[in-house]
């Protein structure tokens, strides 16, 4: 869904009501930005310095590569702040990122990378697609990780690949590919143990990842966003689903689930969820 090169964004739950001085300065600056991608979920604006994007969360929510679409009210003003926690922490031990900084409620400065058209995926219980596909029971924990790709092409609904597709049509290389499972290990290894202190299972998620160019290097970076769009989140006790799935198979109470796993990370934005709605400057 890509939409004009140029075409400006107005968001339109937000002019809806009376902006604030800081929301006012805030929306002309985005009225003024290009606007370079529209996906699903996310816009990119063109950043305010070469090399860097502003990525803005929406609220739309769309499943089955966009057979049911819906609104999730305030995803992604939880969705800017889960992913902005979890980037930061993943940097923290090393893990390269695209993120610089949140720049207010919906949108975050980050690196412009090549993206590379791959979904890679790691499961540490059985759940969607593969418990569907194999005839294993949903909740069962795999003796080990299992990663799998998938080619990023919507009109193909993103097939599952292996790797010698990749490196045969040179959607990256095996030096590449070697990065990305190296990272994703250890996302996946540093993440589980995050979730568990908070009481939730990590039970399978995404990851994309992009190539930054810095002069004549290029090194594979963590892109995108992480958060309950792209991660199954389980509640380690009772099972109870806190993530895209609850909109997925209409189990009611999604915002509820968005919620749940920024209370528990200790980054509800201050007012609960009141103060979802509009972008505020925050530098
Ligand atoms: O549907 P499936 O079981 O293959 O999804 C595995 C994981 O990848 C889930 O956490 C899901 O949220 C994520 N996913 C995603 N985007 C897709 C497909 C799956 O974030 N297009």
């Amino acid at each position: 869904m890509v939409t004009p090169e140029g075409a400006c964004y107005t968001p339109a739950r937000e002019s809806a009501r009376p902006p604030g001085r800081a929301a006012t300065r805030n929306f002309f600056a985005m009225a003024r930005r290009r606007q370079l991608y529209e996906g699903k979920a996310k816009i990119l604006f063109e950043g305010p310095e070469p090399g860097t994007l502003v990525q803005y969360f929406k609220d739309d929510a769309t499943a089955g590569n966009g057979a049911k679409k819906g609104t999730i009210t305030g995803k992604g003003v939880l969705n800017n702040r889960i992913s902005e926690y979890l980037m930061t922490r993943l940097h923290e031990i090393g893990i390269p990122t695209h993120f610089i900084r949140r720049l207010n409620m919906r949108e975050q400065l980050i690196r412009e990378v090549e993206i590379i058209p791959l979904e890679v995926v790691v499961r540490n219980v059985a759940a969607g697609s593969l418990a569907t596909r194999l005839g294993i029971t949903e909740g069962q924990r795999l003796p080990r990780s299992i990663i799998e790709y998938y080619y990023k092409n919507d009109q193909l609904n993103d097939p599952m690949v292996a790797e010698e597709h990749i490196t045969c049509f040179g959607w990256a290389a095996t030096q590449d590919l070697d990065d990305m499972v190296a990272l994703t290990l250890r996302v996946n290894d540093f993440l589980t143990g995050l979730f568990l202190g908070v009481g939730i299972t990590l039970v399978d998620f995404k990851l994309e990842f992009g190539r930054l160019w810095e002069n004549e290097e290029m090194r594979i970076v963590l892109a995108d966003e992480i958060s309950p769009d792209n991660c199954r989140l389980w509640d380690a006790k009772t099972g109870e689903k806190m993530d895209k799935d609850r909109f997925r198979r209409d189990l009611g109470k999604v915002e509820e689930g968005y919620q749940e796993v920024a209370r528990r990370l200790g980054i509800l934005p201050e007012a609960g969820p009141r103060d979802m709605s509009g972008p505020e400057v925050m530098q």
